[in-house]
């Protein structure tokens, strides 16, 4: 039985393609290889959500400004939105997704009570 030629600690037994050790694996540990950075993480990035803004983003505020978040046309703009958000559409499909959430977004704020609250508002001060 080999012992380490440091502290005098029994070696374990050889065996395997590596040098036989000297020194026992207190005195030596055995060399740990690094784990190899995987690599900077890369994080999917939907082509559209990319922008510090998104149409679901602002189409979100839009929506709250006029208090129709919760309304089926707010949710069709919503839906829509992270629709072209979500991107991968072609250029006719998209054409098409824009023209259907333009007017999605205009029926949602025509329903809002907001707005026509606004209107009043400017009739009452016209008036
Ligand atoms: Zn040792």
């Amino acid at each position: 039985m080999k012992t380490c030629e440091r502290c005098g600690n029994e070696l374990p037994v050889h065996n395997g393609r590596h040098r036989p050790r000297k020194y026992c694996t207190d005195c030596r540990p055995s060399h740990q290889r690094k784990p190899l950075p995987s690599g900077p993480k890369v994080r999917e990035i939907h082509p559209g959500a990319s922008s510090s803004i998104s149409l679901e983003a602002s189409s979100r505020v839009a929506l709250a400004a006029a208090d129709v978040t919760d309304t089926p046309q707010g949710v069709l703009v919503m839906t829509i939105a992270k629709s072209i958000d979500g991107g991968g559409h072609s250029g006719a499909s998209l054409a098409a997704l824009s023209r259907e959430y333009s007017r999605a977004l205009a029926d949602a704020i025509a329903a809002s009570t907001k707005a026509a609250d606004i209107g009043d508002g400017v009739e009452w001060g016209v008036g």
